[in-house]
Parts: structure tokens; C-alpha cells; sequence
């Protein structure tokens, strides 16, 4: 960039970083990543493990050094800024809650840090049990109560101080189906209240479309894809981001495209504009079946068959031949 636009330049809302790389010895962990945050808005870093996630959070937060980059808030920048006086919310992974404090003790924990008067710290305590519905466990020990509780208890001490970056790193990760579909919903609720900017971290991608405005998909350190969930979800930029949502990435109909599984259309006959296969492998899914197939090239596709009255799916052996469904394919470059 010129340098006399960077002078004149308006400085973004909210949180900007621009050109952040961290290294652990030799090895960059992270590469020139860019990334923003406005207020009101909700974006999710997804990637797989060991992606890089979890280290731009805590560079973000100040928590691992830059060896290069800039992290912003509102123009200003925070590199003399400790951790503690940016006020960001961060809730970790494993909820780190302090074994030896009841709840509020827990929740409380910010609020002290900052040195609040005690009726303040109460009441914002007991404000923030209530937000995440756990009004009257103050007194609990957090020894007693279940993941989810746990959970809600991390949530409700990083909202307490009023944090204007709320930062999670994989929010709903060690809880089970029914609990991670109903937080999903509550945390929905939550970020919909406030004009508070959210940056959460996941390997899920339904949590992350489930959660977030804005999607960054990381991938060994660097940006694959930073768009609006619904076109990382509709579009991905790239194969890797196509194999990461769970698309098949083929060149089996010509050229290079992602379809999802259920883009695909089998059939027992021959038809024209279609693909020969065998199926290899079938799976029940919750609503449907998944079933693998196998091109005469060796390439393999996942395949959704739903059909209604089926007598279930074909079983692995069976030939038959694959379809593009209309507008299923996304091109590839
Ligand atoms: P993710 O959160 O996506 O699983 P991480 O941010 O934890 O990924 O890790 C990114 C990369 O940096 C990985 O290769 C990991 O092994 C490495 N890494 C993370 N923390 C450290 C550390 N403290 N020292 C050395 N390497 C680390």
C-alpha cells in the first residue's frame, strides 16, 4: 500500500488486524493473516486442528507476541496495551473456571480485577448469571456442576466486565449433541442483545455457520477464504476450503468443481451425461443415507440419497451412475 493512503486512511470500527505473523522459533505458525471485527459482528475462525486458531486469538489478545503485524481498536493501536486493560473477553476451550470459587466467585473474577466497588460487583455478578441462565447459582462450587453449567459459567465471567471484543475459543467444544443445539441458540440470543463485536475459534463448521456473520477459513497459518458465511458456505474459494465443508472436490463430470453430497443424483440405470460408479461404502446419517462411490478412475465421491420409500440404499457392489443435480456444481479454480 502507498504510504500517503495508509496516512489518510479512515480507521476501521471495532477490531483490525493487518499482516499478523507469529512464530514459534522457526516455525510461523501464523502469516501475514488480515482480519476485522466490527461492532455488532460475529466471526468465526475455522480451520482445522493445528490450523492456527487458538494462536491468533491469544495474539489478538496479547497473549503471544507479533513478529510482525498490527492489532487495532478503532485506529488505535494496542501493542502497548497488556491483555488485561484491552478490554477483550476471552473464554477458553476447556473453561479454565477457578476450582476453589463458588460460581460468583468465578464470575466475579474481572470485575475485581478491575477494582470495582462490591454492591457493583454483586450486582453485575447476579446480571450476569441471569444472562446466560443461571440466575441463583452464585453460591454453587463449580465443582458440582455439569460441562454445560461449566460452560455458562466461563461465558457469564468473560461477559461480566463488559467486554467490548468477546473472544471464545470453541465454545461449544466438549459438549454433547442435544446441549451444543441448544447454546447454539442461547449464544445466537446473546450476541443478537448487544452491539458487542465477537471473534470465536472452531473446527465445527456447523457452529461456525450456526454462530457467525462472517466465516475466515485458516489453513496452516494463512487466510484461505474471509467472505460472509452464507458464500463460504455456497461458494468456497478454494479445494481445500471445499473439502474442509464437506464438499467432494472432482473432476469426474470435466472440469475441476466442489458439489456436495447431495448435488449428486445416483441411479441403478444409465443415463445420458452421466458418470459409471460402483458403490464402496453406505452409512445412516440422521435423516438420509450417505453412500461412497468409485469412478473407474479410482476417484471416490460421497453421495446423499434420499429418496422416500427406498428400500434403503444400494449396498456396496452395486453399479450404477452418477448425475450433476442443476446448479450443484461450484467452479473451482
Ligand atoms: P489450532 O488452534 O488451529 O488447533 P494452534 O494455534 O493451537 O492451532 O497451533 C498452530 C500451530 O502452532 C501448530 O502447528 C502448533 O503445533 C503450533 N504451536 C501452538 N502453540 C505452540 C507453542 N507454544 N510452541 C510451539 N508451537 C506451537
Amino acid at each position: 500500500m502507498a504510504t500517503s493512503a495508509a496516512q489518510t486512511r479512515v480507521p476501521a470500527a471495532g477490531l483490525e488486524g493487518r499482516g499478523l505473523e507469529v512464530r514459534y522459533g522457526d516455525a510461523v505458525a501464523l502469516a501475514a493473516i488480515d482480519l476485522r471485527v466490527g461492532p455488532g459482528e460475529v466471526v468465526a475462525v475455522l480451520g482445522p486442528s493445528g490450523s492456527g486458531k487458538s494462536t491468533l486469538l491469544r495474539a489478538v489478545a496479547g497473549l503471544e507476541p507479533l513478529a510482525a503485524g498490527t492489532v487495532t481498536w478503532a485506529g488505535e493501536d494496542l501493542r502497548r496495551v497488556p491483555p488485561h486493560r484491552r478490554r477483550f473477553g476471552l473464554m477458553f476451550q476447556d473453561h479454565a473456571l477457578f476450582p476453589h470459587r463458588d460460581v460468583a466467585g468465578n464470575v466475579a473474577f474481572g470485575l475485581r480485577v478491575q477494582g470495582l466497588p462490591a454492591a457493583e460487583i454483586r450486582a453485575r455478578t447476579e446480571a450476569g448469571l441471569a444472562a446466560v441462565g443461571l440466575a441463583g447459582f452464585g453460591a454453587r462450587s463449580v465443582r458440582e456442576l455439569s460441562g454445560g453449567e461449566q460452560q455458562r459459567v466461563a461465558l457469564a465471567r468473560a461477559l461480566a466486565p463488559g467486554p467490548r471484543l468477546l473472544m471464545l475459543d470453541e465454545p461449544l467444544g466438549a459438549l454433547d449433541r442435544a446441549l451444543r443445539e441448544h447454546l447454539v441458540d442461547e449464544l445466537r440470543a446473546l450476541f443478537a442483545r448487544r452491539e458487542r463485536a465477537v471473534l470465536l475459534v472452531t473446527h465445527d463448521h456447523e457452529e461456525a455457520f450456526a454462530l457467525a456473520d462472517r466465516v475466515l477459513v485458516l489453513h496452516a497459518g494463512r487466510v484461505e477464504q474471509d467472505d460472509d458465511a452464507a458464500t463460504v458456505w455456497s461458494r468456497p474459494a478454494s479445494p481445500f476450503v471445499a473439502r474442509f465443508l464437506g464438499y467432494n472436490v472432482t473432476t469426474a463430470f470435466g472440469a475441476p468443481v466442489a458439489v456436495r453430497p447431495d448435488g449428486l443424483v445416483w441411479s441403478a440405470a444409465p443415463g445420458p451425461g452421466t458418470v459409471a460408479v460402483t458403490v464402496v461404502d453406505r452409512t445412516f446419517r440422521r435423516d438420509h443415507f450417505r453412500i461412497r462411490v468409485a469412478t473407474a478412475t479410482g476417484e471416490t465421491l460421497d453421495v446423499a440419497v434420499r429418496e422416500v420409500g427406498a428400500p434403503a440404499a444400494p449396498a456396496p457392489g452395486t453399479p450404477g451412475t452418477l448425475a450433476l443435480a442443476p446448479g450443484a456444481a461450484v467452479a473451482l479454480p
